[in-house]
């Protein structure tokens, strides 16, 4: 570990079982075997908030993935955990929530270091939101079931549909929130009976491998849940095309997606994409101004924008434009950048030297095209990879700003006269996560719900998410869910079963 992340987990003065985590080397679990470095390459982590390197992952090869597959292979076709009852899959979940719960301070600040995110939010919603996934499906593992059916046709037959899991499930997800978003793959598909075989993403490994830990430590049966750290263009791309993988589940971005989604279509895997947004907020005459322009900024800035739900196009209605952005931009003001572990942090540092560069070049375009910078701006000059929260006024559809998805602390804002125009402007982007409303109008707001191309619509809130309620987009978004019942049914085949009787 470089000086520079010691001093600074001095500084914050960190949990004694974070330091010991971060001080050994990290290993993959594979099979249910913990594997070193040995002769593969690493990769060096670094930590967002001074750019010194935290400590260095392996690389998984590729006969470290068969190995992975060949062990949550055996689990499903027949080993210890194909053979559990659910009562027992549900209580060794509800094990696994328990054990991250009672891990929550040490979780929070690995993700912080790791991810550069404030430590706050990591606890309060990464490490949150992953015990309450786990909670919420491992209730589901005893709730699964088919139908009876009454048919027909001439005949006397018994007919019933069975629920079954699908098999080896490989687990792809990028790195803005690395062990939430992982658990939302892994625990449904647990729940179903499947197994699992993940690659977190390179910038972001440690929590994962530290999850891997708990995994072994609640009793789950080795070789159910492999930890492979590696490559997305090298692991991630053989595990697309893997035949010992029944379906892929993957978080990223659209393009990667769009890749792994031809892989896997060539080899008939099932397949969830969760891919970008660009989530339009439209903000009527009628809303409350201080609470719209409060939800707004947060709607944004949470996690410095690099969330993919974030509510980056934001149209206002003409007669309350100008209050409206005196108001967002004075709470954006009192937003303070710090250090992710500084526990008033809510601007932290963007994950990488390459992502900050990625989101100043953007920056660069919008004032190249013409908006107007209201606010921000600027790369700060300090250690690490800060980036201001920067809001740009009276942008055009066609700007490079608002068509593509930047990932970061970056808001772009248009006046509107006709709430049709907007709608159409809202509507008008390859993406379809979510979309937001601030009204009071009811009226407006139950026509305008139906009429947004979005698998969310938030009316006067943002990014309110909840194990309960499906997660997914639209259009260039992806497809199939994550959470709630509709994640399940994407883990599952149906059997039909036809019986004749004499
Ligand atoms: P990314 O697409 O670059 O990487 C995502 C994952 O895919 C990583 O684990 C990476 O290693 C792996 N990968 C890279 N190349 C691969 C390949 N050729 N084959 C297989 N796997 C490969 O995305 P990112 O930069 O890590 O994350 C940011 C993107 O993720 C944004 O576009 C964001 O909108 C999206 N995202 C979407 C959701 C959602 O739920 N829709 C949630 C979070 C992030």
């Amino acid at each position: 570990m470089d000086s520079v992340v010691q001093q600074y987990l001095e500084q914050f003065g960190v949990c004694e079982a974070t330091q010991r985590f971060l001080a050994k080397p990290q290993k993959m679990l594979i099979g249910g075997t913990w594997i070193a470095q040995g002769d593969r390459e690493s990769f060096a982590v670094i930590e967002p908030s001074t750019a010194g390197v935290i400590t260095h992952i392996p690389l998984g090869t590729m006969a470290d993935l068969d190995r992975a597959v060949e062990a949550a292979r055996q689990q499903f076709d027949g080993g210890a955990w194909r053979r559990l009852k659910p009562l027992e899959r549900e209580r060794l979940l509800h094990r696994l929530a328990d054990l991250i719960e009672a891990n929550a301070t040490e979780l929070a600040e690995i993700e912080s270091i790791d991810v550069g995110k404030s430590v706050a939010n990591a606890r309060d919603v990464d490490i949150q939101g992953t015990v309450d996934t786990f909670r919420y499906f491992a209730g589901w593992a005893s709730k699964l079931h088919g139908r009876t059916v009454e048919p027909s046709l001439p005949g006397d037959y018994v007919a019933y549909t069975r629920k079954e899991p699908i098999g080896v499930i490989g687990v792809i997800v990028p790195w803005n929130f690395p062990l939430q978003t992982m658990a939302w793959k892994v625990a449904a598909a647990l729940a179903t009976g499947c197994t699992t075989v993940i690659k977190p993403a390179e910038l972001t490994s440690l929590s994962t491998l530290r999850f891997a830990e708990l995994v072994q430590e609640a009793g789950i049966p080795d070789g159910v849940v492999s930890v492979i750290t590696g490559r997305g263009r090298d692991i991630g791309a053989a595990m697309a095309a893997h035949p010992g993988i029944d379906k892929i589940t993957f978080t990223g971005s659209t393009e990667v997606g769009r890749t792994v989604g031809h892989t896997a279509a060539s080899g008939i895997k099932r397949l969830t994409l969760e891919l970008g947004g660009k989530s339009p907020v439209l903000v009527l005459d009628d809303a409350d101004i201080e609470a719209a322009a409060q939800a707004v900024a947060n709607g944004i800035f949470f996690n410095s924008g690099q969330v993919c739900d974030a509510g980056t196009r934001v149209y206002v209605q003409r007669g309350i434009h100008d209050k409206f952005m005196g108001a967002l931009i004075e709470h954006t003001r009192s937003l303070k950048i710090a250090p992710g572990l500084d526990r008033d942090c809510f601007i932290s540092p963007l994950v990488s030297a390459l992502q900050m560069d990625r989101v100043a070049s953007y920056i660069e375009a919008g004032r190249r095209e013409g908006a107007e910078l209201v606010h921000g701006g600027r790369v700060l000059d300090r250690p690490g990879y800060f980036v201001e929260p920067t809001i740009f006024a009276h942008c055009r559809s066609g700007m490079k700003i608002v068509r593509e998805e930047i990932f970061g602390p970056v808001l772009v804002t248009t006046p509107f006269d006709d709430l049709g125009d907007a709608l159409s402007q809202a509507n008008d982007s390859p993406y379809g996560l979510a979309a937001a409303i601030y009204s009071n109008d009811l009226n407006r707001v139950h026509r305008l719900i139906p009429q947004l191309r979005a698998g969310t619509v938030y009316v006067n809130a943002h990014s309110t998410i909840d194990p309960s309620m499906p997660f997914g987009g639209f259009k260039a978004s992806g497809f199939g869910k994550d959470l709630g019942p509709e994640q399940l049914d994407h883990l599952m085949e149906s059997k039909a079963v036809w019986i004749t009787l004499r």
